[in-house]
């Protein structure tokens, strides 16, 4: 059984790359706005469905539950186990980035761009 991503990757004869889009969220490190730090134990992570991240005071307060990338709704980031309960799925074989992703949010370009956003739920964009 592999027991690394390294292991995983060869056994299914995949790029870097290609495992990286297939197996796992990337576990951004920061808050894509205010650079919070968001660990991957973190319970104020916030996501989009591309893995925009946020953390859950920007979500509410500065973006207003609309992701300035893609026009989505955010949900909790689930955590990945710290122990090998299984497999190696765990984040020692799948560790988090530690490059951040620091694009803060326009206040003005936010209001423009989220205006015909926000009033329908995530689910009916
Ligand atoms: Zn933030
Ligand atoms: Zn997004």
């Amino acid at each position: 059984m592999p027991t690394s991503k390294e292991e995983i990757r060869r056994k299914y004869n995949l790029t870097e790359e290609e495992f990286d889009t297939i197996v796992a969220l990337a576990l951004r490190p920061t808050c894509e706005h205010c650079n919070k730090a968001l660990p991957p134990d973190s319970l104020e992570a916030r996501i989009c469905s591309f893995e925009c991240t946020f953390c859950a005071t920007c979500v509410a307060e500065v973006v207003g539950n609309v992701c300035p990338n893609c026009g989505g709704g955010f949900a909790p980031r689930p955590i990945r186990p710290s122990r090998n309960w299984r497999n190696g799925n765990y984040l020692g074989a799948f560790p988090a980035p530690s490059t951040p992703k620091h694009k803060p949010v326009d206040a003005a370009t936010h209001a423009s761009f989220s205006a015909g956003i926000r009033e329908f739920a995530p689910e009916k964009r």
